[in-house]
């Protein structure tokens, strides 16, 4: 069977598991998984991960063999397999030996497989990842390696940062792009747990040289989480070695860690310092702003119409990370789904609440924002963008003033509620509107209107 009969021979049982098991069931564990051939009597199934692999064959696996015995009236074996393996598989093809294949005895289907979309890891691309000041830096180091650039000096690129900021959705972004503009070049996303696992498990079933041989023979080398990669001696010891046979032979090798190479204890020093010897980035807590861009490209890849003031309101509250943001919106699909209309801000305001976001009701400040938003007509997103308009300069001060004046928060609370502005800033704020409320009787009007607005 050609590769490409495997592929229809999927799609055509696809279609039959999909009007046998629930839709949600089937979205979550079939919809992106992809047959490759194996040999006559076994068809390997590619899936997501190894969650994924060990869920369908613990609670599905019969299932889809009579289902495929039902539609190729053949007997076929069917294995799961997570996508890693996939690629592990196709690179280094161990025969039954142990030994190794080398690349050109690898059978003309394999090394054919053409890139499919299916295979893309389609939630994380550089193009669905937002830039902010915050990550700018982490983004473009991480686009230039994808880029094939072989005069890329920096090497390793060590990117780190809190958890749900976007290290995984750049490591996946890099083997995205290389693994379709590139295909040539082998690209390798692995866990430091991961890492870990197989290095034992090599170990165990004395493999240990293709285990060396499959990680030295990649030309880029993704490593998620590396502050795992703990103690155990040996695992180091292997990592330092394979981390230096890339590295003589310039091949890339990036790393993501939630701290920096400094702060990561129970790790070797020979690794730390080489961890140092490329670019060393961190990727931070988005800013408003960028909180602001996420939302809205997230909601609308979610179909999820949010007015500009809901979208202020989300991005004061859930603010910690990117997977805040995500969660809540989440929740908010699922409003939408169940209760059939539109999202306002008390939507907003009880999911917030629910997921342990404590807003105070009208004296908060997304909420002063918005009512001097409504007051004056300028988007809450320019009043804390860098804009200088006069108009938008005149709503902002207006609006770090309400929020002076009837809320406890500092200087520097309100400072980063306006787009991460400092202390003087506030101050001036604060002053300018005072001084022009002696002289203004139609803004000291206003003033008052929101103020009455907001005391409730
Ligand atoms: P980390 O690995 O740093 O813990 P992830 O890469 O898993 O974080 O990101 C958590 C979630 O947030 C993912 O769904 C990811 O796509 C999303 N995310 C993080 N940063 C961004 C960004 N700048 N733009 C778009 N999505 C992002
Ligand atoms: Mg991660």
């Amino acid at each position: 069977m050609l590769v490409e009969d495997c592929w229809v021979e999927w799609a055509h049982c696809l279609r039959e598991i999909r009007s046998q098991i629930n839709p949600k069931s089937y979205e979550q564990w079939f919809a992106r998984t992809e047959a490759t051939f194996v040999n006559a009597n076994t068809i390997r199934i590619v899936v997501a991960d190894t969650i994924c692999a060990d869920w369908l064959r613990k609670h599905y696996q019969t299932m889809v063999e009579d289902i495929v015995f039902d539609t190729t009236q053949k007997k076929t074996a069917i294995e799961f397999m997570p996508y890693v393996e996939k690629t592990i598989k196709n690179d280094l093809s161990q025969d039954l030996f142990g030994s190794i294949i080398s690349e050109d005895k690898l059978s003309p289907e394999i090394k054919k497989t053409p890139p499919k979309e299916t295979n893309r890891r389609s939630n994380y691309t550089f193009d669905n990842f937002v830039v902010g000041d915050t990550n700018r830096m982490a983004f473009s180091s991480a686009y230039t390696i994808a880029g094939n650039n072989s005069q890329t000096t920096y090497n390793p690129l060590f990117i780190f940062g809190g958890p749900g900021l976007g290290k995984t959705h750049l490591l996946r972004a890099i083997e995205n792009r290389v693994s379709f503009e590139h295909i040539e070049k082998r690209v390798m996303y692995v866990t430091a747990e991961e890492y870990m696992r197989r290095f034992i498990e090599a170990i165990q079933d004395r493999s240990t040289k293709a285990f060396k041989k499959l990680f030295r023979e990649i030309d880029i080398l993704l490593v998620d989480d590396v502050q795992f990669l703990l103690k155990g001696e040996q695992t180091q010891n292997e990592f330092f070695h394979t981390f230096n046979a890339l590295h003589e032979k310039n091949c890339k090798v990036v790393l993501t860690c939630d701290r920096s190479p400094d702060k990561i204890e129970d790790i070797e020093e020979r690794l730390r310092s080489r961890f140092k010897w490329g670019l060393v980035t961190s990727i931070e807590q988005p800013d408003l702003i960028t909180r602001i861009a996420i939302i809205n490209s997230k909601a609308e890849s979610l179909n999820l119409d949010l007015e500009q003031d809901t979208v202020a309101l989300i991005a004061n509250h859930a603010a910690s990370n990117v997977r805040e943001i995500e969660g809540v919106l989440t929740s908010l699909t699922a409003h939408v789904a169940i209760h059939q209309n539109n999202i306002g801000t008390d939507t907003v305001n009880s999911v917030l609440r629910q997921r342990g976001r404590v807003t105070y009701g009208m004296r908060d400040i997304s909420n002063i924002q918005l009512a001097v938003s409504e007051s004056t007509g300028i988007p809450v997103a320019l009043m804390v963008s860098r804009s200088r308009k006069q108009e938008v300069v005149h709503a902002r001060y207006l609006a770090i003033y309400l929020a002076h004046t009837i809320t406890k928060d500092t200087y520097a609370t309100i400072g980063s509620q306006f787009g991460g502005r400092d202390h003087s800033t506030v101050l001036y704020a604060i002053q300018s509107i005072s001084k022009r409320l002696k002289l203004d009787p139609i803004l000291k009007k206003t003033v008052g209107s929101l103020l009455n607005q907001l005391d409730s």
